[in-house]
């Protein structure tokens, strides 16, 4: 994080902090899923980091239940698909094709999830677990 107050200045680290984990992972050309990750891996820089299970947003540590459900949620990223029902042409050139689409979404099992990070209900913002902290999967 920046020392100073300078807005540019913050602006020009997390530039440089997204290009430099952009060129960790990218190879030229880009596949979807090296951009996927370097993606992932910038949305990472913003969040803040916590070395116990208390938000670092509003301090809340899951001792009751918030009014939004739940205490915490363990996020993670997936691919969601949709079948295209139908596409349409527009009879008027100036009109752009309309796609069709069905509502209901399915995720890809096979893809690998990417991601992870903690949702806290309460404030319903977002941060990452220090890798110091074991998470085991029942
Ligand atoms: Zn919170």
């Amino acid at each position: 994080m920046s020392t100073n107050n300078d807005p540019n200045a913050a602006l020009h680290e997390a530039a440089t902090k997204a290009l430099n984990a952009l060129r960790q992972v990218a190879t030229d050309p880009l596949t979807v899923e090296e951009l996927a990750a370097a993606l992932d891996r910038i949305n990472a820089l913003a969040l803040p980091v916590a070395d116990s299970l208390k938000c670092p947003h509003c301090q809340y540590a899951g001792e009751v239940e918030t009014d939004n459900g739940g205490t915490f949620r363990y996020l993670v990223s997936t691919t969601a698909w949709r079948e295209i029902v139908e596409s349409k042409k527009s009879r008027r050139k100036t009109k752009p094709q309309t796609i069709i689409v069905d509502g209901l979404s399915h995720t890809y099992d096979e893809d690998e999830e990417t991601n992870d990070r903690i949702e806290c209900r309460k404030c319903m913002k977002e941060f990452l677990l220090a890798k110091s902290i074991e998470v085991e999967f029942v």
